[in-house]
Formats: C-alpha cells, structure tokens, sequence
C-alpha cells in the first residue's frame, strides 16, 4: 500500500540572507515517510539554503517547516531526528572509525555495549565490517564517505539529508556509491532527501525530483515526469539534451516549428499562439528527404558509443539528433517526429506579455 503521510512540510519557505539576498522564495513542497527525493538545480539556485533550513542550521526568514504534521521552525538542529551528510567528509582526523561513528551516541549517553552494537551495524551497512579501529589518514576518498554516511545512520534520523555527498569522487566511485546508497535507502526505509546538479545522478536514483532555479521551485515529479514532460524551458534545457524551438499553436494538435506544420497531441493553447516546443534528441526520426515532414541536411556527426550524435540543419536552424543510424555530413535527409514526441510548453509570461504587446 502507497505510503501517504508527510514526513516533512515547507509552507511558503523564504529565506533572505542580511545582504538582501534572497536565496529561496515561497518554496513549498511536500514529503511523503520513506521517500528518495532530490533538489536538482545549478550551483547557486537554493539547494543548500533549503536543506540547512530544513536540519535546522538556518532559520527561514519566513514561512513554515513542519515534521509530521509539528511546526520544527525554530527547533535547534540537535532536537531534530535529522542527520546530514555533506559533500566534504568532515570526520574528525584525530579519532579513529569506531570514534568518528560513535561520537553522536556518545553525545547522547548510550550505553557502551549498545554503541558497539550500532556501530558494527552501520559499517556493516556501509560495507566497512571491521574498519573500527582503522586511522582516517588509512581510508580513500570514498571509505571516508561511506564512514561519513554510518556516522549519520547509526543516530537512526527520521530523515537523512545528503548534500552533493558524491561530489568530490570520481566518476566510477560516484555510480558505484549512487546504487550502494540507492540500497540503503530500501534498506533504512527512512527518508532521504538528496542535492546534486547533475541531473543524471538525480534520475536514476530519485522516486521524485524537485528542479529549483534562482530560489524557486520550477518542477516536482517522478524521473519519467519531469524528463518526458517537462514543464517550462529551463527544466526541458536542464534535464538532458533537448531541442527547444520557438513555436506556433496553429490550433488543437498542430503546431508550426522550423517553417513547416508538425501534428502534436497537446489542446487547449489557442490559436496561432507563440509557444517553446521540445523535441528529444533521440525523437527525431531521420528518413528519406521525401518521407519527411521537413528537409534538412546533416552537418555534424560524433560517434557516442551508444548512438550517433548529428547536427542536421533545417531551413537555419540547428537540430541535435541522435540516432543507432549513421547519415554522413551532407546527406539530405527527411525530418520525421512522432505527435507524441512533440512537447508543447506556455512561453514565460514575460516572454508572453511582449509578444502581446508586440500583435498590438
Ligand atoms: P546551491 O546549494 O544550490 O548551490 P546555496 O543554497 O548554497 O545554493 O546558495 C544560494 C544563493 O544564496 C547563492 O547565490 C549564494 O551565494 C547565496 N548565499 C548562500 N549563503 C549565503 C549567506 N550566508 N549570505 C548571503 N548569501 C548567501
Ligand atoms: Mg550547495
């Protein structure tokens, strides 16, 4: 049966530094117990300000978080059964692994006996059986951050925040550490909310992701959500390669782009209205020149191991295609798109203000 009690509530979150800044706006966002929930955005969006509000490092400068269902606003941090990890370990180099893990406890007064428990379990959780008495200075990049991650399990939070905790490691440590941390959160069973810019590690591991630009949220959804239907330009430009073109709604189902009328399945724009259109690099089929909807010509081509990266031009514009199928640089080719691989999105409003201002 699907879960459905929040966990943790943001009402109208706002958070303006002394400078003036305000780094988060309005944000509100809901979080079902036992959720894989992602911030994805670029550097400088909120990501951080958000999840220091929410462990209770920072307060809001307005609005409401609420842990099940109880305003934590203003709870100090340690009051809260929240742990972070951060993208920088942070162990305590003068202690040893046992020490590092066990210092929370210790904290709390645990019996002896129990924190030698918990702590062989966490490192067992995070694959270092046996590493208690091993010195920080001994362990690599990516033991260090398992020890950080134990050292926040072993507290046994409600929730577990994780800060781009696989920034600093290399590409292979970081895909073996995102299915390793995947199967820990199966087995927790806790909530984990999760920040990182790099929006493939966000789809594959998230059950539901959160795109934030400049302080605000731009789109909540499941991975498949937010890839194939994605809500504004910036979301579509931020998740992948997509091909974002300038559009005519000519009525219910058909749209003008790159001077020729393509069918599409979206109703309800209008008539003749302006609108972004996204098309996925790997949706646009490449035919015979008279097969095609449209002509074009390929002007570039990479070999990407998967597929063949092209650049195929179309009456000016450029179109990023890619394909198991290779066509040479200069081939004329036809231009073929399935109505359902056509995304239709509403211009920003101030992009639509101007466009009215212009018909006027
Ligand atoms: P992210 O984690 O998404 O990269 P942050 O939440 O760290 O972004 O920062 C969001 C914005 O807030 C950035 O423009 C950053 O410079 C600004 N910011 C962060 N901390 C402070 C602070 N203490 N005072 C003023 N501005 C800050
Ligand atoms: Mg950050």
């Amino acid at each position: 049966m699907e879960n459905t009690k929040n966990i943790i509530e943001l009402k109208h979150i706002t958070k303006t530094y002394e400078d003036g800044f305000t780094a988060v706006s309005d944000f509100n966002l809901e979080v079902k117990q036992g959720e894989f929930i992602t911030f994805l955005g670029p550097s400088g969006c909120g990501k951080t300000t958000t999840l220091r509000m929410i462990a209770g490092f920072d307060i809001p400068s307005g609005g409401e978080i609420l842990l099940n269902g109880k305003s934590i606003t203003e709870l100090p941090p340690n009051k809260r059964p929240i742990n972070t990890v951060f993208q920088r370990y942070a162990l305590f180099p003068h202690m040893n692994i046992f020490d590092n893990i066990a210092f929370g406890l210790k904290q709390k007064n645990t019996p002896k006996s129990k924190i030698v428990k918990k702590v062989k379990k966490a490192l067992e959780l995070v694959d270092l059986e046996g590493f208690e008495n091993r010195s920080v200075s001994t362990l690599s990049g990516g033991q260090q951050q398992r020890v950080a991650i134990a050292r926040a399990v072993v507290n046994e939070p409600q929730i577990l925040l994780l800060d781009e905790p696989l920034g600093a490691l290399d590409l292979k440590m970081r895909k073996e550490m995102q299915l390793e941390l995947k199967a820990m959160h199966r087995e927790l069973g806790i909530t984990f909310i999760y920040v990182t810019h790099d929006q493939e590690e966000a789809l594959t591991m998230s059950d539901k992701i959160v795109v934030m630009s400049e302080g605000k949220m731009q789109q909540i959804g499941t991975p498949e959500d937010i890839y194939n239907e994605p809500q504004n330009a910036f979301v579509a430009d931020f998740i992948g390669d997509s091909n974002i073109l300038d559009g005519i709604m000519i009525e219910d189902r058909l749209v003008e782009i790159l001077g020729a009328k393509f069918e599409c399945v979206d109703v309800g724009f209008g008539k003749n209205k302006p609108v972004d259109v996204v098309i996925r690099p790997e949706d646009i089929d490449l035919v015979k020149p008279e097969e095609g909807t449209i002509r074009g010509r390929v002007t570039h081509l990479i070999f990407k191991g998967v597929h063949y990266e092209m650049e195929v031009t179309v009456n000016g514009f450029e179109l990023l295609v890619h394909s198991t199928d290779l066509f040479p640089v200069g081939q004329e080719v036809g231009i073929h798109v399935d109505p359902f691989d056509i995304q239709i999105m509403n211009k920003p409003e101030s992009e639509d203000e101007e466009a009215a201002a212009i018909e006027e």
